[in-house]
């Protein structure tokens, strides 16, 4: 059987990973700054998280959603603590769409309303409800579910206010900084006027943070830079360092609405392990913090160079805009100095390395960017 050809594919066999370095079958080192598209957030092989799932699996991987899972609750008290959203309730599930899709249920279960407003450029998911609310030429939705969904320009304050006048709306899906889209910062005066148009028409505000969230951005979801909170916020990537962890977090005052909402894989009992020992790292480590020091120091460091046109982000979720004839950027990266960025077009490098990325690599990529740059 051959496999389903869907990803542009580079010619590297990773094969082995410890920290913020993957090998390939030769031995070939490369400095990860993408992090498998921000899903590694503690280090490749993290010592704390091998052993727990090691031990987790001696003990029992899995069993199923029929039985009590005090693993299940730990992680929801742990997630609440870091996170500073205790009165919330977890559900688990697999993946970042998965997420979304239980958000955008959940909030039609909330309020019996279906239009959701979502914005230009944004990803949410490949599952119907995620992929009709995403804004990419590339991923278009099944042909019946776009007509529920209006898309607004990013940043735009009356745009949303027309909206909410011209239609019924169930929830407001936003990334806090859009990732797919480029790396585009949310405006914090717009998730506040997110926040009480939602207030003042019963609407749910959905936080997607399964690329912005989880301490990448310094605070623990980047929609916390507002002071507001969301209804919901949506997570996975760096939630299971790499083992498939989802999951949505639902405010007071959505939770009594629980409707339909399940899942066989979701929160058993070695994805449990896989969560807590990525919050077990977070905090322990203090990743939260160094995530904001050491991107302010890229971010600060890369607005140097005068070829890059623009640099956004906040913490360890950094795109670097660069001129289209320095479109070979990436590849120089990766192929003369062994260094994975991630790319969103067009012309955009992003970096969403793990979140205890140290100062010394983080000047290792400084000097290869200008090595790249000066050599285009
Ligand atoms: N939301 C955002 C903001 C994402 O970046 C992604 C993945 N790129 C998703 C949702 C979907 O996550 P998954 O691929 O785990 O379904």
């Amino acid at each position: 059987m051959k496999l389903f050809d869907v990803y542009p594919i580079n010619p590297i066999n990773i094969i082995k990973g410890q920290g913020s370095l993957v090998y390939d079958d030769k031995g070939t080192a490369y400095l990860d700054l993408y992090g498998g598209h921000a899903v590694i957030s503690i280090g490749h092989t993290n010592p704390h998280y091998v052993k727990r799932l090691e031990d987790q699996l001696h003990q029992i991987g899995f069993y199923s959603n029929s039985i009590e899972i005090p693993l299940q609750k730990q992680l929801a008290e742990k997630l609440g603590r870091v996170s500073g959203k205790e009165d919330y309730q977890l559900f688990l599930c697999n993946s970042g769409a998965e997420a979304n899709e239980n958000a955008l249920k959940l909030a039609s279960f909330y309020n019996g309303k279906k239009k959701i407003i979502a914005f230009k450029k944004a990803f949410h998911g490949r599952t119907s409800l995620a992929v009709a609310a995403t804004d990419n030429p590339k991923i278009v939705a099944p042909v019946n579910e776009t007509d529920n969904v209006v898309f607004l320009p990013w940043n735009d304050e009356a745009a949303l206010e027309q909206a909410f006048k011209e239609h019924e709306v169930s929830s407001v899906i936003i990334e806090g900084i859009q990732g797919v889209g480029g790396i585009q910062v949310t405006a914090v005066n717009f998730l506040q006027k997110i926040r009480s148009l939602c207030d003042e028409h019963n609407a749910v505000f959905i936080a997607d943070s399964v690329q912005c969230g989880y301490g990448r951005t310094g605070k623990f979801f980047s929609h916390d830079f507002a002071g507001v909170n969301a209804d919901i916020y949506s997570m996975a990537k760096g939630m299971g360092n790499g083992f498939p962890v989802g999951g949505i977090i639902i405010s007071p005052k959505i939770a009594p609405s629980y409707g339909m909402l399940g899942t066989t894989f979701g929160g058993n009992h070695l994805a449990c392990a896989a969560g807590l020992a990525v919050l077990e790292v977070i905090e322990q480590d203090n990743l939260m913090q160094n995530a904001a020091e050491i991107g302010d120091y890229l971010i600060t460091e890369l607005k140097k160079f005068d070829q890059v046109k623009e640099v956004r982000g906040r913490g360890l979720m950094i795109g670097i805009d660069l001129p289209e004839e320095l479109s070979n950027v990436k590849k120089d990266l990766l192929f003369k100095h062994h260094i994975f960025t991630g790319e969103a077009k067009p012309n955009v490098i992003r970096l969403l390395p793990a979140l205890n990325l140290t100062k010394t690599y983080a000047d290792r990529f400084l000097e290869a960017f200008d090595a790249t740059l000066n050599n285009a």
